[in-house]
This record gives C-alpha cells, structure tokens and sequence, in this order.
C-alpha cells in the first residue's frame, strides 16, 4: 500500500513552529516514499474559524515549499478536507458504532463505551507502549459527540484518517496518550490503526512547551521578518531529527533524501530562535544572487523603491547581499541608491560632515574622482588612497565623509562597492549636494 500521511491543523489563526514541523515531517516521508501528503483542516470548533485562519496555514505551507497533494486548494478523490464538511461521513461511522452497541447516550452527550482492555501501541519513534485502559476512573469513556451535535477531536480524526486511507499518523508527542483512545476507535470500527509516529515535544529556553506566547514561534514571524524559507525548514527540520552525520546545512531535496523516521530523536527539542537567525544569516550569505533577489523583491515592492529594472537593482542587491541579516532591511540598505532625495542620519552628518575640514576633504576627493576614467572599484580605491596620501592624512578622513555623503548614513554596503554601483555623476552630484547642505 502506498504511503498517505497527513497535516490535520486545527485553523487556530496561527501556523506555529511545531505544526510546520509536523507538516514538515508528514510531508518529508511523503515525499520519500513517493507516497501522498494530505492537508486536512479539523475546524470542528465553529466558533474559531475565519477565512484568515485558513489561509495562514496555506501560506505558511505553500511558503516553507511543502506542496501537498490532496486538501484545500488542491482537490482530491477523499475529499471534502474540511472537517466542517463531512458531517455525512461522521453520522455513518456513529450509525456503526450505534449497531455494534458500543455507544451510550449521557446526558445529551453521546459516550463511546471503553472495551477496558490493555491496549500497545507500536510507536514508530517512542517503540512499544502500553496503556491500561480498565480504570474508569483515570480513563472515563470518551465523549464522541457534544449535545449540541458538535463532534469531539477524537472521533473525527480517526474517522477521517480510517476514510482518507491514511497509512502514517505523524504527529506531536503531545498525542500519544490520545492513541489508545484512537485504538479502541479503530477497533470498534473494525478498521487496522495506520502506524503512528509520535515526534518530541519542542520546548522554549525555560524548558516548557513552547507556546504561542514565545517569541519567534509562528512561522508569520518568519515570513514578515525576512526570512528565508530555506532556511527556516532547514532549522525546523532540525528540531527533533538530525541526519546521521550531524551535518547542519542541508537542502529540503537533501534532507528528503537523509530523512527516516528512526532518526527522530526521543527527547525533546529545544527551539532556538538565535540559531534560526545565524542560518538564516548563512543562507541569505551563500544563496545565489538571482535566488536572493526573487526573495527580497516583496519587500522592495512594497516598501515602493522605484527601482527601474532588475538590471539597475541587481547590482544594488549584490552589495548588500554580504551584510544583511533580514530580507525584510534590505528596502532600508538599499533605498538610498534609487533617490536623489535620500536623507542624511544627522548623528552621521554631525560626525561625518560637520567636522572640521570634512567638507574640503569631499571637494579634494570630487576633484580626484573627477579623473577618474575607468569606474570600478579597484580604480577609487587607489584614487581615494592617493588623495590622502597627498592631503597626509587618514584614509578614514575621506572614507567617512564619501560615505555620508553618497548614502546619507555611517553604515552600509562597502564604500568603494557603493561608488561604483551609483555611477561617476551621481557621486559626484552627491558631493556637490552635500556640501551645498552642510556648507551653511
Ligand atoms: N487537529 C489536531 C491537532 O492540531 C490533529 C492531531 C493529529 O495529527 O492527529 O493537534
């Protein structure tokens, strides 16, 4: 048979990291087993759900690059994938268990009566457990459906993963004293439990659970902040499973191919938004420039640079490309190429321009530029290097005030990068306006 795993969020309005880490896992054995990976959305619970709920899990999904093939969106022969909708399924699968005398009415609720037996479960990750189940008292029967006909968690998921022939049930340690419950659920519908595998809790700094609450735990925090989705399935595939090599830096094609459920590990993971931010730094590094700008072209977009082409901002992106940490400062560090009319950090101008003699520096230096035949690199540094040598001072004395003055601010790309990527007139145009700016 086939491999059918499954991602079955509920839509809490909040992708967090430990459900795209499931999503993640599902998706991966999936992948290697050339099987199916189902999203299914368990919005049982009315009250909770709105289109934006729904369509943060889409886009954190479609973002982290975990296409799935049968659910919203993309259809499929076990549909509907909404929960909401599959009332029909559910009143079928209580009518049998109504037949084989095994529910109860209580109350306006209706009880699935425990066959109180020892019940192990074959963890592909936590190995062999057993439940005993004949103590009423620690394990009352469960509720399956609420008097207002509204169904419970348990009995919808079991059905669904019994009808939507689900082979692998990949989910949060968090779940498995629900198994044994979801066993007897199986059993009763005469249906074969698939295999589950119960993956370690990811716990915050404090060594609790990590929860909403703790910073960086959503994957819109990842999004919005600049991140690249690279390296955020990277990291998160790193929670609770490692290859056998300890090898850190891995693609999703290679961790696709290094993934087996035997390495996920045990204990739990602690999840560390400073790593996440170093790989992600590692990425942005070491990613090709045409990848980098693909990811940094929203931002630009939305921050409104008038750029022209991708030809005049290539260039740009390419010097900065070594210093930012976020894709999301990219706008920030790159703003001040596309406009004449960038503004001066006055603590950069104060130091910079308003020093003694920095104003005669940029007009020495405009002179030397001014020969400058051949604009690169190279060319202005010997140029800037000489003018101060002749001047006898500093190179810094230059450096600062040329900085200021082509970018409005003390920190950037590097200096001589920025000189050629602006052009002979335009720096030396923005000589001119600075000096007529702080010349009063
Ligand atoms: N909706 C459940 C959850 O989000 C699914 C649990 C499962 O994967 O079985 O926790």
């Amino acid at each position: 048979m086939s491999v059918r795993t499954r991602f079955a969020p509920s839509p809490t309005g909040f992708l967090h990291v430990g459900g795209a880490r499931t999503a993640l896992f599902n998706w991966l054995y999936a992948r290697k087993h050339g099987g199916a990976f189902i999203l299914r959305i368990e919005d049982t619970d009315a009250a909770r759900n709105t289109d934006e709920a729904y369509s943060v899990i889409y886009q954190g999904l479609h973002w982290l690059g975990l296409q799935w093939d049968e659910g919203p969106e993309a259809g499929g022969n076990f549909g509907p994938y909404f929960q909401s909708q599959r009332n029909a399924i559910y009143e079928k699968h209580l009518a049998t268990l109504e037949a084989k005398g095994v529910v109860y009415e209580d109350a306006g609720t209706i009880r699935f009566r425990s066959p109180r037996k020892t019940v192990v479960v074959e963890d592909l990750v936590c190995g062999k457990i057993s439940f005993d189940m004949s103590n009423p008292v620690t394990h009352p029967d469960m509720t399956i459906r609420r008097p207002d006909g509204s169904w419970i968690f348990h009995f919808v998921n079991v059905v669904d993963d019994i009808e939507m022939q689900l082979t692998h049930v990949i989910r949060g340690e968090d779940h498995l004293s629900n198994t044994p419950k979801h066993v007897e659920l199986y059993d009763a519908l005469g249906a074969k439990p698939p295999q589950f595998a119960h993956i370690p809790l990811i716990l915050n700094h404090e060594g609790k659970k990590l929860s909403k609450r703790d910073g960086g735990s959503s994957i819109t925090h990842f999004i919005d902040g600049g991140y690249a989705p690279e390296a955020v399935a990277n990291y998160i595939s790193l929670l609770g499973w490692s290859p056998k090599d300890n090898r850190e830096f891995l693609s999703l094609e290679e961790i696709r191919e290094l993934f087996t459920l035997e390495n996920i590990n045990r204990r739990s993971a602690i999840f560390d938004l400073d790593k996440c931010f170093w790989l992600n730094g590692q990425y942005l590094l070491h990613m090709s420039l045409e990848r980098f700008a693909e990811l940094t072209l929203p931002f630009i977009d939305k921050a409104g640079i008038a750029y022209g082409s991708k030809e005049a901002l290539l260039p740009a992106l390419a010097i900065v490309k070594p210093k930012v940490k976020h894709l999301s400062d990219v706008p920030d560090w790159i703003g001040y190429l596309f406009t004449e009319d960038y503004a001066f950090d006055p603590a950069a101008a104060e130091k910079a321009l308003r020093k003694t003699g920095a104003l005669d520096r940029l007009a020495q230096l405009k002179a030397a530029f001014a020969t400058v035949a051949e604009w690169t690199h190279p060319a202005l540094e010997t140029k800037l290097k000489e003018t101060a040598e002749q001047q006898g001072v500093k190179t810094g004395e230059f450096i600062h005030p040329a900085r200021v003055a082509v970018s409005g601010r003390a920190v950037g790309p590097g200096l001589y990068e920025m000189l050629e990527v602006l052009g002979k007139d335009r720096v030396l145009a923005r000589f001119d306006r600075a000096n007529a700016e702080f010349s009063a």
